[in-house]
């Protein structure tokens, strides 16, 4: 049967809105895991999913030929339930830092595995990796030993698991494929299956900074999630959250870290703290940990504020190879030094309420400094961040500072204007004040 089909065929159907066989996705996913299909190959079946979709029993096929492209962890040996969250990506969404550990604290096993930066968006591992020694590369019996005794293992994408995904995600990530509701759900379903998780919480981002710009596109985004995990005999819930602007007032790799920080040492930090709580009480409400939703916020609002979830933190990250925990002199010299790069500002053009901060804009920004990627094989600068001084709603007068941005990088002219234009472009100021911010839109389960 495999012997004829044929690529070039396959891609041309998908062009031309014809519906594929099962046969004929999973020859396309195998012969690409096993480098037999060229990059260029894959990028224009990624476009044409992009421009035409697929079926329900096509996606259903792809992410389980993606699924079947690698490894199914079994965690089974692990007694209790095992459970995971996923963000689709968002421009300063850190919430996985404190959540994960902040859950861990109350028994659940949280099983990360994450990724990185995905076009203008931020990435968990690059986050992760700004910590000094921190190992999101582990292996499979690594990664248990880690998980079984710490409640808690924060990794990447190890090579066995869901490699299709690991290569088209990078591979989209350049080729303008990333906003797919196809291509999302099965990327996320594929390695989130092949995880091994017993259950799973998604926050399905909306808005200007999201991969999803419309309601109707986030919500039918979160029920397809929630439909391949079912069928996998897996429990799925789903946030739709608000992606308007950026989350908190960091974006960057080690800054994010640092203000989850401020999270787990009990800060309410706006936002992060309110998502952590939310999506946490999620978490427990599906190991079975609590009954009620309410219950489980207070919960984690309990652990972030004793100092349980910081200790979590502490020892996930020496558990992983960092040189250092969150406390002592070493610790205290890095936060600072994190500091230390060129500074620069945005100022207010006029006088007026701050009716929008673009995150997308801003995400795109951090592309440009170094805190994200624009080729495959860039660097991130660990060091680089914005600090968004205002916020939608705030009102400034003219010439105020809007936001401060750092890097560390040697940036030609040419990137520095694009970094300036980009901020200045994101913030809108009118005369009237902004209706104030729904967070959280939705929780469907
Ligand atoms: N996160 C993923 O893992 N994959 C996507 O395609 C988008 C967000």
């Amino acid at each position: 049967m495999e012997g004829h089909l044929d690529i070039l065929e396959i891609i041309c159907k998908k062009r031309d809105g014809v519906v594929l066989s099962r046969g004929e996705i999973d020859f396309l996913i195998s012969r690409y895991t096993n480098h037999q299909i060229p990059d260029y190959q894959m990028a224009s079946f990624l476009m044409a999913v992009y421009l035409n979709g697929l079926t329900s029993q096509e996606l259903f096929y792809l992410t389980h030929a993606m699924l079947n492209s690698g490894k199914i962890f079994d965690l089974s040996s692990i007694a209790g339930p095992k459970i995971d969250k996923h963000s689709t990506g968002g421009v300063g969404d850190k919430v996985s830092l404190p959540l994960a550990p902040a859950v861990a604290a109350l028994g659940v096993y949280v099983p990360m595995m994450s990724g990185r930066g995905l076009g203008h968006t931020g990435g968990t591992l690059d986050k992760l990796e700004s910590i000094p020694g921190f190992k999101v590369r582990l292996s499979f019996d690594e990664f248990m030993g880690v998980l079984s005794k710490n409640h808690l293992a924060m990794i990447g994408q190890t090579e066995e698991v869901a490699p299709a995904d690991k290569k088209m995600y990078a591979l989209r990530d350049v080729t303008g494929t990333v906003e797919s509701l196809p291509l999302i759900a099965s990327s996320i379903m594929s390695k989130k299956l092949a995880e091994g998780m017993d259950g799973l919480v998604l926050d399905v981002k909306v808005g200007k900074g999201a991969l999803m710009k419309t309601y109707p596109d986030a919500r039918q985004l979160a029920l397809t999630m929630i439909d391949i995990g079912k069928r996998a005999g897996k429990k799925v819930s789903a946030f739709i959250t608000n992606m308007d602007e950026p989350i908190g007032r960091f974006i960057g790799n080690a800054a994010e870290v640092n203000e989850s920080l401020q999270v787990l040492s009990g800060e309410k930090v706006p936002e992060i703290y309110e998502l952590t709580c939310a999506i946490g009480a999620e978490m427990l409400l599906m190991a079975g940990v609590v009954d009620d939703f309410e219950i489980g916020k207070e919960k984690i609002a309990e652990v972030l504020a004793d100092g349980r979830a910081y200790a979590k933190m502490n020892d996930c990250i020496l558990e992983q190879g960092g040189h250092f925990g969150l406390s002592g002199e070493a610790f205290s010299h890095w936060r600072k030094n994190n500091l230390h790069t060129e500074v620069h500002c945005i100022y207010a053009s006029k006088q007026g309420y701050v009716t929008s901060v673009n995150a997308y804009g801003i995400g795109m920004a951090g592309v440009a400094m170094g805190i994200g990627r624009m080729t495959q094989e860039e660097d991130v600068d660990p060091a680089a961040y914005i600090y968004l001084s205002k916020k939608t709603g705030a009102f400034v007068q003219l010439t105020e500072v809007l936001c401060i941005y750092a890097f560390s990088k040697d940036l030609s002219e040419e990137r520095r204007q694009r970094v300036r234009y980009l901020l200045e472009k994101s913030y809108e100021i009118g005369d009237v004040a902004p209706p104030s911010k729904i967070l959280i839109y939705e929780v469907i389960r």
